[in-house]
């Protein structure tokens, strides 16, 4: 190699390092960035499907502009929080974790103990009421706590208002000249079509399990789930869902979610399995509650087959058929119309092989998916 191959050759490498280095800061600027903004909007989702507000993905949603009229006319219940001593507010957003009926407003670079009980205003048709709750008098809310972490630099300080609701509200945040508003509405008068889905079992509550122990129901029913939140999205019906995540959540607290929306139609996914240790036992079933009545034309029983003729549809599999069960603490305390859908056989080979496949899950998916559709119509 001659001295000019050499030079050039030096001024490549040197141009390539700058390039590889320069390249290094950007990306390492930009994980900082992220890790900054992540500690106060952590659960921030790819936004802004409404439907897809979900427990794990509790969606963030910043204050919109408004006029306070603006705000009476969406809804007479609301939350008034003035701007009056707060300072310059960096961000403000809101988390609506209907599981809990808790809606949290979260104020960042907020004067420190700037917002106390008597800031927030409940609004309430006629009623108005602030400071502390008093369950008897407040009708809007059965608890308010304010969470006021101080921090060296006051841009960082952060004020929680967290308030749980005495019903189930979709919240929506505004923003006035003078303050920050949380209109209040309940999703019957919003939403058409209210939809609970329910992924059965989660976190220490495994559900039934393959014959090995290796496969747990409580995986398989948000997997699924997940796949049918894909198709439901798409659609102009609201849908709550009992969980996103592996935890564990209270058929009560399932069941109350479907009650408190007075969904249109209930739907909870299971997996099933021979109690008596019968590995050719297979197929798919739809459980529903006879003695349970629904004040809907929809009964539970036509629920459960048309549940079942769609799955059969997009499955090609073996439906064992509808079944009535009054033992089962889903059918009987829910007051909408309810299925149980039992999608397979977890102790046959064959059904657990075609639930383990994402294309078979799939498949699962579109059968409650139509089945919910149908349902919708009939009602
Ligand atoms: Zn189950």
């Amino acid at each position: 190699m001659e001295i000019k191959e050499w030079r050039s050759l030096a001024i490549q490498s040197m141009a390539l390092f700058f390039v590889v280095f320069s390249c290094c800061v950007c990306f390492e600027g930009r994980i900082q960035g992220k890790t900054e903004t992540t500690v106060l909007a952590e659960k921030k989702t790819p936004q802004p499907s409404p439907d897809q507000k979900t427990e794990e993905e509790t969606e963030v949603q910043k204050a919109e502009n408004v006029t306070k009229s603006e705000v009476e006319d969406r809804s007479d219940t609301y939350i008034r929080i003035p701007k009056e001593g707060i300072g310059q507010v960096s961000e403000v957003y809101i988390q609506n974790e209907y599981m809990e009926s808790k809606i949290q407003v979260t104020f960042r670079g907020i004067a420190a103990g700037s917002l106390t009980k008597d800031s927030v205003l409940r609004i309430h048709g006629f009623q108005v009421s602030k400071g502390k709750v008093n369950a008897r008098e407040d009708s809007l809310l059965n608890k308010l706590v304010i969470n006021d972490q101080k921090n060296e630099s006051a841009e960082k300080n952060i004020i929680q208002v967290e308030m749980v609701t005495d019903r189930l509200y979709e919240p929506a945040l505004f923003e006035a000249e003078d303050a920050y508003y949380i209109s209040l509405v309940e999703p019957k008068n919003e939403y058409d079509k209210i939809v609970v889905v329910d992924a059965g079992h989660g976190g220490m509550d495994e559900g039934t399990s393959s014959k090995d122990g290796r496969h747990v129901e409580k995986d398989y029913t948000l997997l699924v789930v997940k796949q049918l939140q894909g198709l439901l999205e798409k659609e102009d019906i609201k849908v709550y869902y009992t969980r996103m995540e592996d935890k564990e959540v209270s058929k009560k607290d399932r069941v109350k979610l479907a009650n408190r929306l007075n969904a249109d139609v209930l739907v909870s996914v299971h997996c099933n399995a021979s109690s008596v240790g019968d590995s050719t036992a297979y197929g798919m079933e739809t459980l529903y509650s006879k003695k349970k009545k629904t004040k809907e034309e929809l009964t539970n029983k036509r629920l459960a087959q048309v549940m079942l003729n769609k799955l059969g549809e997009e499955t090609g599999l073996r439906m064992r058929g509808i079944i009535c069960r009054e033992n089962l603490y889903l059918l009987n305390h829910a007051e909408v119309p309810t299925v149980i859908v039992e999608i397979a056989y977890m102790s046959n080979k064959k059904d657990l092989n075609y639930i383990m496949k994402e294309s078979g899950r799939q498949k699962i998916a579109k059968g409650i998916y139509e089945g919910i559709m149908q349902a919708l119509e009939e009602k």
